[in-house]
């Protein structure tokens, strides 16, 4: 008797096979989707640009929050009922149970990070090109962002047990790339074109920790896995660099001479998630934040133009009136320019489902309006001063107006923060580099033309 697969024969298109990517979630699942498609590229395939001319989708998803899950389930059934051939990768696919049981047809399921065992679906299931013409991937890779900027991922997974967290149990622990790949990966990156490099992890300021910090050499000196030896090596590059998801530990105060130097760029996406002592001890946030407030005053003493961006929940469970209002006085005093603020979600899996006190969804409604409210004067005083400056202004693109292009200032990282309008633009294109008159401004966004 012979055993037959139970897997379909693997599709033999008469062109070089096309594989169409739906890629969800956060910039580091974007990172691993720009990955994989350097993969597929240099191994010959090409890449569609919708459903219908796809040999097989790949959907690389979120897991993070239920709301991500329902949009990563929604869309596997968007590319079945599209396409019917489907590859499912991702913090999702760490849950294939889940994914089984809504979408059956899937071809295949694999978790995140796993680049090996998504190559190998995507092999057993549309056969690999005979010549791979390994001279169709640029030295850089291929991107999904535009090519003035990029993400540049330092390492995958997080050490931390955050209680409202999932990511350590899709992700595992950290893993930090070592440190003269990561700034190769950014030299490459300038080399192809980019302005501007968005450091990005899980947990910034802890990189190096899992391999002791380890020395590397690149370029003839010696560089620590290390934030700071990082923040000075991409520094070296000459491009704008932006650090997100850096944790207040004591260390970070060394990287703000570097922002005074004009080294880094003066942002930091700091997501302190609470600033009340009670609820970041619920949370089991990492780093004290004792005397963080004191810290950002400093370090707006020593860096004026600093902007920093974070990110909020507000109704943990146990968060009193008295703990939402230390949050408010925190984000006035430490001026947070920009913030995005989440209402706690009780997330499959997560610890701080069995915490006591859960609060009440129309109290939570209530605390997310207040905040924003106090958010949004924060950012307009921001915006209001910058009227009558001068500011470098990175171009994106063109605005919906004729002559008009939008850009951001250093203080804004793309996607998630304020934009600038420029007038009598259209002669500039995206990754320009700019010198801008602001002449007005709203609660976020600002409004000018070129100096
Ligand atoms: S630091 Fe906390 S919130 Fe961030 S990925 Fe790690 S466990 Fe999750």
């Amino acid at each position: 008797m012979t055993t037959a697969s139970l897997a379909p024969a693997p599709i033999r298109p008469a062109k070089a096979p096309k594989v169409g990517i739906v890629s969800l979630g956060c910039p580091k699942a974007l990172v691993d989707s720009e990955r994989i498609v350097t993969r597929l590229r240099a191994e010959g395939y090409q890449i569609a640009p919708d459903y219908e001319g796809a040999d097989l989708v790949l959907v690389n998803t979120c897991g993070f929050l239920d709301s991500a899950r329902d949009e990563s389930l929604g869309a596997i059934g968007e590319a079945i009922e599209s396409n019917g051939k489907v590859i499912v990768t991702g913090c999702l696919g760490a849950e294939p149970d889940v994914i089984e049981k809504a979408h059956p047809k899937v071809l295949a399921i694999t978790g995140p990070q796993q680049y090996e065992a998504v190559m190998d679906a995507v092999h057993t299931h549309l056969t690999p090109p005979h010549n791979p013409h390994m001279d169709l991937v640029p030295e850089s890779g291929l991107r999904l962002t535009p090519r003035h900027y990029a993400y540049l991922k330092i390492s995958e997974g997080c050490n931390n047990r955050c209680s409202f967290c999932i990511i350590p149990k899709l992700r595992g622990d950290l893993v930090s790339r070592p440190i003269h790949h990561v700034l190769t990966e950014g030299e490459q990156l300038v080399r192809a074109g980019v302005k501007e490099l968005l450091v990005i992890s899980q947990d910034t300021s802890a990189y190096g920790l899992d391999v002791r910090y380890k020395p590397e050499v690149w370029r003839g000196t010696e560089y620590q896995t290390r934030f700071l030896d990082l923040a000075k090596g991409l520094g070296s590059l000459g491009v704008w660099t932006r650090m997100h998801y850096v944790y207040p530990y004591p260390h970070v105060d060394n990287v703000i001479p570097l922002m005074a130097e004009g080294l880094i760029t003066p942002y930091l996406d700091i997501p302190f998630q609470h600033a009340s002592a009670n609820v970041l001890k619920a949370m089991k946030r990492p780093a004290k934040q004792d005397k963080v407030l004191e810290r950002i005053l400093q370090w707006r003493r020593d860096v004026p133009d600093l902007a920093i961006r974070s990110t909020f929940i507000v109704g943990f469970p146990g968060e009193t009136e008295g703990d939402f209002e230390i949050l408010l006085d925190f984000i006035r005093e430490a001026k947070i320019d920009r913030a995005g603020c989440f209402k706690y979600e009780n997330v499959a899996h997560a610890d701080s489902r069995s915490l006591p006190d859960h609060i009440p969804e129309e109290v939570k409604e209530e605390r997310w309006h207040r905040f924003m409210e106090v958010q949004a004067k924060v950012s307009a005083d921001r915006a209001a001063a910058q009227i009558g400056t001068v500011q470098d202004v990175i171009i994106d693109g063109p605005s919906d107006t004729p002559g008009e292009m939008i850009g951001r200032t250093k203080a804004d990282a793309p996607e998630v923060d304020a934009v600038v309008y420029l007038d009598d633009a259209s002669h500039l294109k995206p990754g320009d580099i700019v010198s801008a008159s602001i002449e007005d401004a709203d609660e976020y966004d600002l409004y000018g033309r070129p100096a």
